[in-house]
């Protein structure tokens, strides 16, 4: 399950990279022109460990090693590559602290919900791992105020609903979101999509999102931010006329197009 885009990258500004690992997106920030200081939001699939440091040494230098990851949250296609990159990288690693239980190997996450669409990825979704990891020792909570370490310019947002967890990172000078899975611009339940990368909007990856009121207030949340170019968790990153009109079409019609009809964390 590799989609077109897999192992490809983009600077979609020259200190914002976005990087495509099977069927999840990560993000390097930090300007190559600039310095070779950067840092990395999420880690892609398991087992992409020796492809995420090919990328980060094309594009700094030998054994170019983050400040920090930030965490959007902790489902395995984020955290998949990070306790064997963590074996190399002495680095602090941030996410929200309600997110720390999956990360601290105190609690798992729900399973996926079968259920909430006749997409081939959510019949598939019930052999996706919904196990939380344990790397304690790196893993701590973001500072409370708002802002990142490492990361001047940016904040992180609270959007919860995909997980308790979950964040978002926004730079106000230039309006650039990282989203997470707070919304993807794919379709991910349809895999045909997902492997063509067709680029629409979505809500949350519908078999992980366990509260589906607080993913619509995330959603809007993030609309109301006005971003100007955002690389979501899964799906090609969209800008300008085009992100606005398609997040304000998400927000309208969100019962409709993100949330399921029912599903087992439906009420
Ligand atoms: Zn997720
Ligand atoms: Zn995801």
């Amino acid at each position: 399950m590799t989609s077109v885009g897999s192992g490809v990258g983009e600077a979609v500004l020259p200190d914002v990279y976005c990087y495509t690992d099977q069927i999840v997106n990560l993000v390097v920030v930090g300007n190559p022109s600039e310095s070779n200081e950067f840092v990395l939001i999420d880690t892609g699939m398991p087992r992409s460990d020796a492809q995420i440091k090919d990328m980060l040494q094309e594009r700094f230098r030998e054994k170019a090693i983050p400040r920090a990851i930030i965490l959007t949250h902790g489902h395995f296609d984020h955290v998949g590559s990070l306790a064997a990159l963590l074996e190399d990288w002495d680095i602090p690693v941030y996410a929200h602290e309600q997110e720390l239980p999956y990360l601290t190997g105190k609690e798992d996450y729900p399973p996926g919900d079968p259920n909430v669409d006749s997409g081939l990825v959510a019949r598939m979704s019930p052999m996706f791992p919904n196990h939380g990891i344990d790397i304690s020792p790196h893993v701590q909570a973001l500072p409370s105020d708002g802002t990142i370490p490492n990361m001047p310019g940016w904040r992180w947002i609270h959007t919860p609903g995909h997980t308790p967890g979950h964040i978002s990172l926004f730079r106000d000078q230039d309006k650039a979101l990282i989203v997470g899975d707070a919304f993807v611009t794919v379709k991910q339940e349809s895999l045909y999509k997902v492997v063509t990368q067709t680029q629409e909007i979505s809500g949350p990856p519908r078999y992980f999102t366990t509260d589906w009121d607080a993913a619509f207030e995330s959603v809007k949340k993030l609309e109301a931010l006005k971003p100007q170019i955002a690389v979501a968790g899964h799906g090609i990153p969209m800008s300008g006329e085009e992100l606005s009109k398609n997040l304000s079409y998400l927000v309208e019609n969100f019962k409709r197009i993100a949330k399921p009809d029912s599903g087992k964390y439906v009420n």
